[in-house]
């Protein structure tokens, strides 16, 4: 890869593009770039040049492919093996002269197609909405002020700003770094972190190499820098060699293969059983060969469910939108299946158990330790001691911590209609706020000499800036790692060497602190001379410990009860945190999470993979981990046969994200890259919201499992009917028209409608359902034969009946009757269907409108078969006398109620809760752990 040009659209004047073209921007000086971009190094571009620049460079964006256009979803409807031979025998129809059936069957195919193709439409651009809404975003200073917007509006000469874990938006010339290292994996294949520098490189050095850039698609994995952006869109490294996948991945979920192969042998059904009709009636010499032809294929339509994949896709795609309303944005479709088999969740605590809104609480200090009154990020309340307000100016030593958490801060406080809220990370926001009410600023902006970043693996963060006599280091982390590096202790007015004895009191504080919840931060500072080599392992040793910070951060008020649904549905949530394990134990106390026990990092690297496996099957929660742990603790939860969803924000969590079966990244808090391998985006970081998408991926499943029985019992009806009186020898029970009707028109509709039944009240009160689970289990064929049987036989006998009566002219009305009779049958049938296990009184009758309004349209449309011309025409049907509806309402009523009876006895025997009962468990949950 060693591409010497990436200058081409990007330069704003013509004059300026003669200069560069034969030279890479990484060779130039800062200034220079600065200058041929025409943009500042603080202020950024302008919003004038940003309108005129994104109408002259388009939009930063590569040609993905936008999903299928329309015509293409409508070209899609009519290329199916079932349409052709439906075609062609339309065209076989016209050449013998038989008008009527070839206008009818193309316009059954017709019909059948615009209603596939309204539904993938529709499906589509549900899937296309959700794309727009997983646009990457990137940082950009514009007219001086910090912005996110999103990454496609970028234009050259934009400023951007990088921080660890974000995506790199654009090819970009650094103009300023700090410990600046980027994964460049994705374009160059280098697995280590490239080290990255503002300084000019030689105009040859291979693009790998070229330090001072950044390039479109990779990752900061540590550090932060500022740069300028060159290239966009394809004209981006990355843009010429590849396409950026922030698309949803469109995979075929394992349902949906299931579903495949489960139609394929349908398909194969349908030959035989074609087949040996049309052969069978052939010899028999019942019927004219062109009347048994068509039968023939009829009945390959209506064993074959073709609607099917249709409305799953549909399903599954309104699914992602329901999936959006509760905050959750699925990147692959087959996530949602994913989710409704989850049986563990391991989630983090900090912004998903609770709030992440830190407040500074108590602040210890050797020389005695103060509360903090106020609440939020309102920057109103004082500093008390035993009850008795402390008056900061006395307090040198509470200053000296306060202004340390300042430096050591990428945090700001910010003022505005709304109120006060913080920008940047909430742990160093509470730092912000404490220092506020010692009416401390923040300092003005001075370039730090040096920092180490905070991360998961290290659990602290140094910055490094000029003092008045050399240097002075800040640093703050999680206070076993702060105090073991600590050799001295602010007492007072002094520093003294820290003795075993301050050690052990400074471990009381934060314990003391932990066990009431509270996140604990030691701060701590060491002057350093202006040679001193400035490495991480010289500067974070030998500090001078400052005090020790506790702040609340409340738990969200809905976790409570989202961790009792959870448990209900047989969920276990395992907290992974990296806080201390006293702290996570007391937010687990009062979330009503049970844990018998804490294993940290340590203790956890002291395991084995065996010890491991067990132990995750206990009640345990993981503290003080880091990301690597995460991966540790899916391994062993997929050995014991679990469905993981696993959730993370950070860099490093990338990998554990992948390797559990439901990867979910925070939408807010999460870093570019882990949501980049996520399967799912919470918006709102709310734990809540994954028991509510789990919830949602159960009600999907279910509804399909719900219309595919629905189809199938359907479709066996049909069949039956029309075997059975080949058996027997009957003339034909349903004419070819009338088949391809009941099929392609009326069933797929009421399918649809079907799958946007409501979840049932007991979806969070089963069990996990086991991934190898067939679609159909013994119980589903079991329902399909009997009702299927019950359809086709009650067709069968009110046809047979009418033709006893006698009169040879009344076949037509016998068919007639037999083909309304099995469409009204097939559309009580939905009902069975609208709950797979309680009774439909404990579903609500009125609560799908869908389902109601579909069965209103095609009992309507049935009538209009049998009563307007044109169709009585088409359809070969005769109007029906008042008995014989009578005769039908009859035949109609068992195979609802009955399956409806059967359902409600189920119901007490088995004890499924019904709306009330379900409600009344999650409201006494919800009391209990809030009272507890
Ligand atoms: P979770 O993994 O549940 O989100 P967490 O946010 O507490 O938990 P980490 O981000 O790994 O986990 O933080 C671990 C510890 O590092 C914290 O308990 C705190 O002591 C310290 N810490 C957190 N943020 C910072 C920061 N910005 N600078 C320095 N130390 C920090």
């Amino acid at each position: 890869m060693t591409h010497q040009t990436e200058t081409p659209r990007s330069i704003p004047s013509n004059e300026a593009q003669g200069k560069v073209s034969k030279q890479p921007w990484a060779s130039l000086t800062v200034d220079e770039v600065l200058k041929r971009l025409e943009t500042d190094a603080n202020d950024g571009l302008t919003s004038d040049q940003v309108r005129q620049r994104s109408r002259r460079y388009g939009a930063n964006t590569l040609q993905t492919s936008d999903g299928p256009t329309w015509p293409q979803v409508l070209a899609r409807q009519f290329f199916d093996a079932l349409i052709l031979i439906l075609l062609i025998a339309a065209g076989i129809s016209l050449a013998i002269g038989e008008w009527t059936d070839a206008v009818t069957i193309l316009a059954i195919v017709l019909l059948n197609g615009l209603l596939g193709f309204f539904q993938e439409w529709k499906a589509e651009r549900a899937l296309a909405d959700l794309r727009n809404l997983l646009q990457p975003t990137c940082q950009v200073v514009r007219d001086g002020e910090e912005q996110t917007i999103e990454a496609s509006g970028l234009v050259p000469g934009d400023l951007v700003r990088i921080v660890t874990g974000s995506r790199i938006p654009a090819d970009v010339r650094l103009t300023r770094t700090l410990n600046l290292a980027i994964d460049e994996s994705a374009l160059t294949g280098e697995s280590v972190s490239s080290p990255k520098r503002a300084d000019a490189v030689p105009p040859e050095t291979p693009l790998a190499e070229r330090a001072s850039m950044v390039w479109m698609g990779t990752a900061a994995t540590a550090g932060r820098g500022d740069g300028v952006v060159v290239n966009i869109g394809a004209e981006t490294e990355f843009g010429r060699i590849a396409a950026l996948t922030e698309s949803i991945d469109r995979d075929t979920t394992p349902l949906q293969r299931k579903l495949g192969r489960l139609g394929k042998q349908l398909g194969i059904i349908a030959i035989l059983v074609s087949l040996s009709v049309g052969v069978a009636g052939y010899w028999a010499g019942q019927q004219p060969p062109m009347e048994m032809f068509l039968t023939a294929i009829s009945l390959a339509v209506a064993v074959v469910p073709e609607g099917l994949p249709a409305v799953v896709t549909l399903t599954l795609a309104l699914g992602v939108r329901e999936m959006v309303r509760r905050k959750a944005l699925l990147r692959r479709l087959r996530a949602a299946e994913g989710l409704g088999a989850a049986t563990v969740v391991c989630t983090d605590k900090t912004g998903t158990l609770t709030q992440n809104e830190m407040t500074v609480r108590q602040i210890w200090l050797s020389a005695g330790a103060v509360d903090v009154t106020g609440v939020g990020y309102d920057p109103a309340g004082h500093f008390e001691s035993g009850g008795q307000r402390v008056d900061y100016r006395d307090r040198g030593d509470l200053l000296l911590l306060l202004e340390a958490g300042l430096h050591c801060n990428h945090a700001a406080l910010v003022h505005d209609a709304a109120g006060w809220h913080g920008r940047g990370e909430p742990t160093e926001g509470a730092l912000v706020v404490g220092a506020y009410k010692a009416w401390l600023e923040p300092p003005a902006s001075v370039a730090p000499v040096a920092e180490f970043s905070f991360s998961s693996d290290r659990k602290r963060m140094t910055v490094v800036e000029h003092a008045r006599d050399g240097l002075l280091a800040y640093v703050k982390g999680a206070p076993e790692i702060i105090l073991e590096r600590c050799v001295q202790i602010r007492d007072g007015d002094q520093t003294r060497p820290m003795e075993e004895a301050d050690e052990r009191r400074a471990r009381q504080a934060f314990s003391q602190m932990a066990a009431q919840g509270l996140r604990t931060l030691a701060i701590a500072q060491r002057p350093l001379s202006r040679d001193q080599s400035l490495d991480e392992d010289q500067v974070e040793q030998q500090l001078e410990l400052l005090g020790i910070v506790g702040m609340m951060d409340p738990p969200r008020v809905s976790v409570p009860q989202a961790i009792q649904v959870a448990g209900q549905a047989g969920i276990r949530v395992l907290m992974i945190t990296g806080d201390s394990a006293v702290t996570a134990t007391a937010i687990a106390r009062q979330i009503g999470l049970r844990v018998d026990r804490a294993i940290t990092g340590q203790e956890l690297n002291a395991l084995s993979d065996d010890e491991l496996a067990r132990s995750v099957r206990e009640r345990v929660l993981f503290a003080r981990t880091t990301p690597e742990h995460k991966l540790r603790i899916v391994t062993a939860l997929q050995s014991q046969g679990e469905i993981v969803g696993m959730t993370g924000d950070g860099v490093n969590d990338a990998p554990a994200l992948k390797k559990a079966d439901i990867g979910i990244a925070m939408g807010k808090r999460g870093t570019d890259v882990a949501k980049g391998v996520s399967d799912i985006v919470l918006t709102d970081d709310n734990f809540s919201s994954i028991v509510g998408a789990i919830e949602e991926g159960r009600r999907q499943y279910d509804n399909i499992q719900k219309f595919v029985r629905y189809l199938l019992s359907s479709n066996t009806g049909e069949v039956v009917a029309i075997f059975c009186n080949i058996l027997i020898g009957g003339p034909l029970i349903f004419l070819p028209v009338q088949i391809l009707w009941m099929n392609l028109v009326t069933d797929g509709m009421t399918a649809v409608a079907l799958g946007l039944e409501p979840a049932e009240k007991s979806v969070m009160q089963r069990p996990p359902r086991r991934p190898s689970e067939p679609v159909l289990d013994a119980r589903g064929f079991a329902m399909i034969l009997a009702l299927g049987s019950y359809i086709g036989l009650a067709s069968l006998w009110l046809f047979h009946d009418y033709l006893s009566s006698g009169d040879p002219v009344k076949v037509a009305a016998a068919q007639t009757a037999a083909f309304t009779c099995i469409v009204l049958i097939e559309k009580a049938n939905v009902l069975n269907f609208r709950s797979l296990r309680s009774p439909l009184h404990h579903v609500g009758f009125f609560s799908n409108p869908w389902v109601l309004a579909a069965l209103a349209l095609t009992i309507s449309l049935q009538v209009a078969a049998v009563y307007v011309p044109v169709l009585q025409n088409a359809l070969r049907t005769v109007p029906l006398d008042a008995e014989t509806w009578g005769r039908m309402v009859v035949l109609v009523l068992p195979v609802f109620v009955i399956p409806e009876l059967c359902k409600w006895l189920w119901s007490l025997f088995r004890h499924v809760p019904d709306a009330s009962t379900a409600d009344q468990h999650s409201s006494i949950a919800v009391t209990e752990s809030v009272s507890s």
